[in-house]
């Protein structure tokens, strides 16, 4: 008879299984005429942490999972420098499908996209939610009502919301492509990423519970 929490973990996966299946097959904006692959997102659904970025580029169309392109790499590398693995944390973008020729998301596509992401996030019931960029930020604060001018004024500060399952931390930073692009970006991302570490180990706690479904883990 397995625990409480592993078999809510397990009806847990088994919900984002689900969405991730709809997502697939999903024809709700003309983004799916061009895809190789919808990219619903990957990781440990379990931990409480969920990383938010834009939408999938060519290498994610292709393998359908996010990030594992050469932005994909510098996330894997600033999580596993500060003693997080990718695979512990539940990854995912605001868009599930590639914009042609990696343009930026149009807001359509996002309003389009948006009722999966809101499932996903109910289904995992997050306490910390990383966006990655602008177009995540802008989204996710805005889901909360809060409008977003510019990612430099809102990275690296953490905001707490309310959600139907309790309060949460959403920690904006950069996009990792953004320090590729920008190398002056690189030292904001990694500071930015140091105190993302603290933030999901509970060492920086600002009044959030600390994550004992992750620290259980890992
Ligand atoms: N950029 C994103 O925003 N998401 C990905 O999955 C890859 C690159």
């Amino acid at each position: 008879m397995p625990s409480s929490s592993s078999r809510n973990c397990e009806e847990i996966k088994r919900e984002l299984e689900k969405i991730a299946e709809e997502i697939r097959v999903c024809t709700r904006c003309p983004l799916h005429l061009n895809r190789t692959n919808a990219v619903p997102g990957e990781g440990d659904p379990c931990s409480g942490v969920v990383f938010i970025g834009e939408a999938p580029g060519q290498s994610e169309d292709v393998q359908g999972r996010p990030f594992v392109g050469s932005a994909g790499q510098l996330l894997t590398q600033l999580l596993s420098s500060n003693g997080i693995s990718r695979e512990s944390v539940f990854i995912t973008n605001v868009v599930k499908c590639r914009p042609p020729g990696n343009r930026e998301p149009r807001e359509e596509e996002i309003k389009a996209c948006l009722p999966y992401l809101r499932r996903q996030l109910e289904a995992i019931k997050p306490r910390v939610i990383i966006t990655l960029g602008r177009h995540s930020t802008r989204t996710v604060l805005g889901m909360h009502g809060r409008a977003v001018n510019s990612i430099m004024g809102v990275r690296g500060r953490e905001f707490m919301v309310e959600e139907s399952w309790g309060s949460l931390v959403v920690f904006p930073t950069l996009h990792p492509a953004a320090a590729l692009y920008n190398p002056g970006m690189r030292s904001s991302l990694e500071d930015d990423f140091k105190r993302i570490s603290r933030i999901i180990k509970g060492e920086e706690t600002k009044g959030q519970k600390t994550l004992d479904s992750f620290f259980a883990k890992y």
